[in-house]
């Protein structure tokens, strides 16, 4: 029998790690780094389950650190199988993996020199040379086709609209039963800028959905309404505004909306700063790579156009951030990462947010335990680099900006399939989220219903 074990992303919205051991067979589907409560993170720290080396291949759903991120440990561990992943999400990964990879040898650096670490010395988890490893067995295959992974087992990637590449992932076991279990990944949204529709799936035996927002309706953005009002109150007390945003996925769509409140005189004339060296990489792909997009989002030769503001202005050099973050002109700030866990954002706030003048404005998903979470939560001092920064700015965040369906977009997908799934798992969100949409998908369509914890183990 097929097994299907959860190595992650259970009952958290981070860690998306799945093993199917089929006909002597293993394949990782997944592969992301756990992020947020401290209990969480140490599981990075351990060996996964089964010996890596015994890991033919792996599958990705998208590039996202919590879904690719611990790759370099899996090889680390001594996988030397393929991945399969679409060829937007193999360029992602190319800066996504050895960004994280840097990130990890700065943070253990920079703990191992101010002393705020009880370990001596800090390691990193992996370094960019280990990230760098991983990317030669990177094995793009297009939307749309099914190609095999192993012996009687194949994957099809179908474009889930939630980042440049991402997709559902169709997993076909075939044999004398033959067996088709969906990875939603995660699920983009309908009708939004920058990215296409999540598109349908008809029929799954086994099919796993993540549900970070599952217990939530996203609240309506009204053209954008919210981010115009918030950018004209910020500027107009001489402030200004920081958005923390995910490098890949998020920071495309900020721009986006600026720029469209820009051009029709929502907002002043201010200079944007893009302070992320991985999202101005990733924004090349996008341009690259239009024609899997939102279909507005297409131009002739692939431009840059539509993200780019009047005084828009790349941040490159760590100087230059610097010299951004002591500033105290009015402008935006958009830098990363997402949910304020590291990265350069973390000089804007240690410098913006003891200024109540100032906006900090969260675009995405911040899970438990993250300082985006804290400061989303309304704590009035956060620790960075080792130092108590009080909060005097103010916070605000904006979940129409979400990458992620919300409950009603959930079901809409959902509402394609022709025939009830053998068995739903519900992935990647907060208990309460899952406890309330697996009420929602009973209620509505009376499916069997599983919430699995860590470790465990479905026969598919
Ligand atoms: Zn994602």
């Amino acid at each position: 029998m097929p097994l299907l074990t959860f190595l992650g992303a259970t009952r958290t919205v981070t860690g998306s790690k799945y093993l199917l051991e089929v006909g002597g067979q293993r394949i990782l589907v997944d592969c992301g780094l756990f992020q947020g409560l401290k209990e969480l993170r140490l599981r990075n720290w351990e060996p996964l389950p089964v010996a890596a080396d015994e890991v033919h291949a792996a599958v990705l759903t998208h590039a996202h650190v919590d879904h690719s991120g611990y790759l370099p440990r899996l090889f680390a561990q001594g996988f030397r199988g393929r991945i399969f992943c679409t060829p937007g999400t193999a360029d992602l990964c190319r800066i996504v993996l050895p960004d994280a990879g840097r990130l990890a040898e700065e943070d253990a650096r920079a703990a191992n020199r101010e002393g705020y670490t009880r370990h001596n010395p800090a390691l990193p988890l992996f370094t960019e040379a280990d990230a760098l490893r991983v990317l030669g067995s990177l094995q793009p295959v297009g939307f749309d086709r099914g190609v095999p992974v192993a012996p009687g087992v194949e994957v099809r990637f179908v474009n889930a609209g939630h980042l440049l590449g991402s997709a559902f992932a169709i997993v076909d076991l075939d044999g004398s039963r033959p067996r088709r279990i969906v990875f939603s990944g995660d699920v983009g949204r309908y009708d939004r800028p920058v990215l296409p529709d999540p598109e349908p799936i008809e029929e799954a035996d086994l099919l796993l959905v993540e549900t970070t927002y599952g217990g939530r309706v996203h609240e309506p953005d009204e053209g954008g309404a919210r981010l115009a009002a918030i950018v004209r109150e910020t500027i107009g007390r001489g402030g200004k505004l920081i958005i923390p945003a995910f490098a890949i996925g998020r920071v495309e769509e900020v721009i986006y909306w600026l720029k469209k409140l820009e051009d029709a005189g929502r907002i002043p004339v201010v200079p944007v700063l893009l302070d992320s060296p991985m999202a101005i990489e990733a924004l090349h792909y996008y341009s690259r790579r239009d024609g899997e997009l939102d279909p507005d989002m297409r131009t002739p030769r692939g431009e840059v156009s539509a993200f780019v503001t009047r005084r828009f202005q790349l941040v490159s050099s760590p100087q230059q951030s610097d010299e951004v973050a002591s500033s105290r002109l009015p402008s935006i700030v958009i830098s990363s990462s997402g949910m304020a866990t590291g990265g350069r954002v973390l000089n804007h706030l240690k410098a913006a947010l003891p200024n109540p003048d100032n906006t900090i404005l969260f675009s995405g998903f911040q899970a438990a335990g993250t300082r985006g979470r804290k400061l989303v939560d309304g704590e009035r001092e956060v620790k960075i680099h080792g130092r108590m920064v009080p909060v005097a700015a103010r916070i605000e965040k904006l979940d129409s900006m979400s990458a992620h369906a919300d409950a009603v977009e959930l079901v809409r997908w959902l509402s394609h399939f022709k025939r009830p799934p053998g068995l739903t798992c519900l992935v990647h969100g907060e208990p309460e989220s899952m406890e309330a949409f697996k009420l929602r998908v009973e209620e509505r369509f009376g499916w069997r219903i599983r919430i699995p914890d860590y470790l465990e183990a479905t026969e598919v």
